[in-house]
């Protein structure tokens, strides 16, 4: 089955990185729509004092990007991803929809043995 999804490489001048504390890996296309990922230090912190763990784009707008926060627990940053995919995917889903579906494809993907590779942003997964 497509899911419409497709990661290209993208290499970015380091020094721009460092500079603005925002690693710009790859772009992906999502329903036809292209994304950047970035991994970022910071992204605010949402209810009951829980740090954000990733945010996505508007679909309509112009420059998009999915983030990341950078230094979660591996599954915690994969449970992200997935999240913040789907929301570009199903931008009309329901918060609860999205998290809920995030979490057992998580899970069912998880128990698959699936693992960031260490030379995607640096970090191994466990
Ligand atoms: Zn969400």
């Amino acid at each position: 089955m497509d899911l419409g999804l497709t990661l290209t490489p993208l290499a970015y001048p380091p020094l721009s990185r460092a500079i603005l504390g925002i690693e710009v890996l790859m772009y992906v296309t999502i329903l036809g729509k292209q994304y950047q990922i970035k991994w970022v230090t910071y992204l605010g912190k949402a209810k009951r004092g829980y740090y954000v763990a990733g945010k996505c784009d508007d679909p309509t707008q112009q420059k998009k990007a999915i983030r990341i926060k950078k230094g979660q627990d591996p599954k915690t940053e994969f449970d992200a991803t997935i999240h913040e995919c789907l929301h570009a995917a199903a931008w009309w889903a329901a918060e609860e929809w999205v998290t809920d579906t995030a979490t057992d494809l998580t899970e069912i993907l998880w128990r698959l043995g699936y693992r960031k590779l260490e030379n995607v942003d640096g970090k191994a997964g466990k």
